[in-house]
């Protein structure tokens, strides 16, 4: 069975000195109780409870799977008591309002501990997970009345929270939903319709489920102005707030999938389902928005949990494996072979994971930083700035760890070899887990969309340049510093052209709107490999600050900065490629007619 130990030393390498975190959550409203000891404490338990509760549960999760019996669903053998233990410990309400029993802690913290769920169970990780983001979007969007009977249950655990957008003839396209809103004489609204792929739709963890459904109301505009948002809870809540009478939604099927089996993929039926308009009608789609940020994020997470559970298992195996002995000469000549980790093939497959890993962890955390200020701060100049930057980013946290998590798996499997196929030793599972990562809350093509269409272009290039001003800033102040050549004078070079990329992509579309769509997915993993070598610049920077000073655990510092250098030399060259991709622009990709692609098979 695989092992994980959660990353806490390079947590706080990455809090303490990369990102500053210190300085940052003294600026925090809650500065008073996130101290240096709460953070701790709150790390030290969260890798406690990963690794003794949900660890022995991710294998048997993957094999028992979900079961629909009599129209409930079971969820695997001992998640719900795991559950219940995640609630006893006030998990779920760590960076919930203090108002609506939440307590009020910065959401970085939460992600944090999301990273480690992921690691060490991500099929169970969703459940809660799915809630956070209801929660979100009740405390952003609902009524007081909504937040009173909602948040409060979202927040303690009690109740668990759902997100019910697809349908079988929309996915990405949800001006084309077909679930309907009707006004019931009570004043709320009956929903009708079916919903698929509802990650935690049903499920035995939790007294009661809150959906989150987009529906129409009858005089909705046609197309994705026309989507309103109701919450529409499994029990209606009785005089007390509690679970209360049966509301007419069911879970008519479970959908039988590649990976994350110990999460129920449902089919939702609203029969007539009391449900409450949240917001405004037809501004559900805004609505809705605020949780699927907060979840996309939540998605580029479970890539980098996954990347981060691999890596380790693929490293103890290498330093144990025996075959061949390295090409110049042998390692360990008292044994048969030397260990695989001997091998360049190997170390760069464990050198990829680790890089892509690690980075992605500095990526994250400063993303989780920006959350943080969006919450807390109260200058609206400061705030929008902090939104902008989350809002670039989000689609590179979401897509890029998704795409290089599913690489990095695959390769945790090949460091195996034949034995990594072979269930027992559970890599393959995080290549099936991995999958879905890169589909649901958006594929990638959907995000790379998104931040080139909607974030970078739209804005005229103004929501990237804070962003490369930041990493021109870094390379300017570290010029002439020749430890820090290595990696400045290309990441200047990079930011340079991501600028003239920019530039280029958006005269040709304004030629050809197509163009856009043709560079989107080569223009996100660029912008990916850029941003995290800026990550990486500043670790290599941090190491050699750290090294300076004769550090007990210099090995740890030493490894930080071969690990940036094997990213400078042998990941980043991969932004060639992608250069080279967005240049030669849409017209190979549209110059056949869809009717042509088939002759090779027709008869
Ligand atoms: C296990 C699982 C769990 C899920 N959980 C939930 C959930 O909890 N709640 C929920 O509401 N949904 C959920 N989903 C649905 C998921 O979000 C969708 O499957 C996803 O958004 C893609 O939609 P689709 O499957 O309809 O694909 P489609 O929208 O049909 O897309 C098919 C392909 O076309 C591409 N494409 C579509 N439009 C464009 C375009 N304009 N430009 C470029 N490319 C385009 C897509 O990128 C994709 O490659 C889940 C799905 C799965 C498999």
């Amino acid at each position: 069975m695989p092992s994980y130990q959660a990353p806490l030393r390079d947590f706080r390498f990455v809090m303490d000195e990369v990102l500053d975190y210190p300085r940052h959550y003294a600026q925090l409203p809650q500065a008073e109780e996130v101290t240096p000891d709460v953070v701790s404490a709150i790390l030290e338990e969260g890798a406690r409870f990963t690794r003794e509760v949900l660890l022995p549960l991710n294998r048997t999760g993957d094999e028992q799977g979900c079961r629909l019996e009599g129209g409930e669903v079971l969820t695997p053998s001992g998640f719900k008591e795991a559950y219940a233990q995640y609630v006893e410990g006030g998990w779920p309400s760590l960076s919930g309002d203090t108002a609506y029993h939440g307590q009020g802690l910065p959401t970085s913290l939460g992600m944090m501990l999301s990273e480690m769920v992921c690691s060490s169970n991500l099929a169970w990780g969703m459940y809660p997970g799915l809630s956070q983001g209801a929660a979100d979007a009740l405390r952003h969007h609902g009524s007081d009345e909504q937040k009173a009977q909602y948040l409060t249950k979202l927040n303690d655990g009690t109740w668990t929270g759902s997100m019910c957008l697809t349908e079988p003839q929309c996915g990405t396209d949800l001006g084309l939903i077909k679930t309907r809103a009707r006004p019931d004489e009570a004043g709320g609204y009956l929903i009708t319709g079916t919903k698929i792929f509802i990650s935690a739709g049903e499920h035995d963890l939790a007294e009661n489920i809150v959906h989150l459904v987009l529906a129409k109301l009858p005089d909705a505009p046609e197309g994705t102005k026309g989507i309103s948002l109701f919450v529409v809870p499994k029990y209606l809540p009785d005089a007390e707030g509690e679970a209360g009478e049966r509301n007419a939604v069911s879970c008519g099927a479970l959908e039988h999938k590649m990976g994350i089996h110990g999460n129920a993929t449902c089919v939702m039926n609203f029969d007539g389902a009391r449900g409450y308009l949240v917001g405004e009608p037809h501004k559900g789609l805004a609505c809705m928005f605020t949780m699927m940020n907060v979840a996309r994020i939540g998605v580029g997470i479970q890539g980098l949990g996954l990347m981060e559970v691999s890596f380790q298992n693929a490293l103890a195996y290498a330093r144990d494996r025996l075959q061949m002995r390295a090409l110049s000469g042998a390692q360990e000549a008292d044994k048969p072979a030397d260990p695989i980790i001997s091998h360049p093939d190997v170390r760069r497959m464990l050198l990829t994971q680790k890089a892509l890993a690690e980075g992605g962890r500095m990526l994250v955390l400063h993303a989780a930083q920006l959350a943080d200020r969006v919450e807390c701060v109260t200058s609206d100049a400061e705030r929008e700035a902090a939104e902008t930057e989350l809002g670039l980013l989000t689609p590179i946290v979401k897509a890029f760890l998704t795409e290089v998590g599913f690489e990095a798996t695959n390769e945790g499997v090949q460091v195996f070899g034949g034995h990594g196929y072979i269930r027992e030793w559970g890599m393959e599972q995080y290549v099936r887990d991995a999958r879905i990562t890169r589909l649901y809350e958006g594929t990638t093509g959907i995000q790379a969309l998104d931040l080139l269409g909607r974030k970078v272009l739209m804005s005229q290039g103004e929501a990237l340049k804070p962003f490369t001003k930041q990493i021109h800033k870094f390379c300017q102040a570290h010029e002439g510093d020749a430890a820090m050549e290595e990696f400045v004078t290309p990441l200047a070079k990079l930011n340079a052209e991501w600028g003239e990329i920019t530039m280029a992509v958006g005269m040709k579309a304004m030629q050809d709107r197509e163009e856009v769509g043709a560079a989107s997915v080569d223009y996100l993993m660029y912008s990916g490999y850029v941003t995290l070598a800026f990550f990486w610049a500043r670790a290599a920077q941090a190491a050699h600050q750290a090294l300076a000073g004769n550090p007990d655990d210099a090995a740890f510092y030493r490894a930080k900065l071969d690990t940036a250098r094997f990213y400078y030399q042998r990941l980043l060259p991969r932004t060639r490629a992608h250069a080279e991709m967005i240049r030669a622009g849409g017209e190979s990709l549209m110059a056949m007619q869809a009717e042509d692609f088939g002759h090779g098979f027709a008869i």
